[in-house]
């Protein structure tokens, strides 16, 4: 998924990037709210925030308000100091999708996302979590990919986008779609990249580099199989 990490307390913010880096995962990272509300109401391809409630401009319940009045299709997962019932209803009211009390392990964070990926605007409400095109199957719990039952050894980069070409099988992604998907917006690249990432992808996949399309003109496309 890409994800925006929003925590100004830096140890933290940088810990996460790192972890969910790790599960494969595209981080882009703010320290305020107003840079949230910026990154994730963009055309920015972010699919879920992780995002703190105790900010040093404006609160994270005031950042969940301000996407969700904007229609942005992200899934919001709320941090917080505190459990108490009167701060989870007003994160779930302030449009949060999911509440976690700090400290937390990471385990439950990375559960937490896959039960959004699924259910969230990222997922389309698919039960299994696995992305399936014929021979090619991507299974967002284990964050691992298998052809034919083979495991593959993808860069978090080619798993980055094979996840996105994977959740819009059929469909023609352009070179620009899939860099918001799938590139950091800190690294900067040219549409180019993605056909050099592509070519790679697509050695990887062996016998079912065929279903990675090129569509001309355009972009690319994943077949069904
Ligand atoms: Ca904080």
């Amino acid at each position: 998924m890409h994800l925006l990490v929003v925590e100004d307390d830096q140890r933290l913010r940088r810990l996460l990037k790192r972890l969910l880096e790790e599960d494969h995962h595209v981080v882009e990272v703010a320290a305020d709210g107003a840079t949230a509300v910026e990154l994730a109401t963009g055309t920015s391809g972010i699919d879920a925030l992780i995002l703190d409630i105790g900010l040093p401009d404006v609160s994270g319940l005031e950042v969940a308000r301000r996407i969700r009045a904007t229609g942005a299709d992200v899934s919001i997962l709320m941090l917080t100091a505190r459990d108490t019932v009167g701060d989870r209803v007003r994160g779930l009211d302030a449009g949060a999708d999911d509440y976690l009390v700090k400290p937390f392990a990471f385990e439950e964070l990375s559960a937490r996302l896959r039960a959004l990926s699924r259910r969230g605007a990222a997922g389309a409400r698919r039960a299994e979590p696995k992305l399936i095109a014929g021979s090619i199957e991507l299974d967002e719990t284990a964050r691992r990919v298998t052809v034919g039952g083979d495991p593959i050894d993808l860069s978090p980069r080619e798993f980055a986008l094979l996840e996105c070409l994977l959740r819009h099988a059929g469909q023609t992604l352009s070179r620009d779609q899939l860099l918001d998907q799938a590139w950091p917006f800190s690294v900067s690249v040219t549409p180019n990249a993605v056909d050099a990432y592509v070519h790679y992808l697509r050695t990887k996949l062996g016998s079912a580099s065929g279903q990675l399309e090129t569509v001309r003109g355009i972009g690319y496309r994943l077949a069904h199989g």
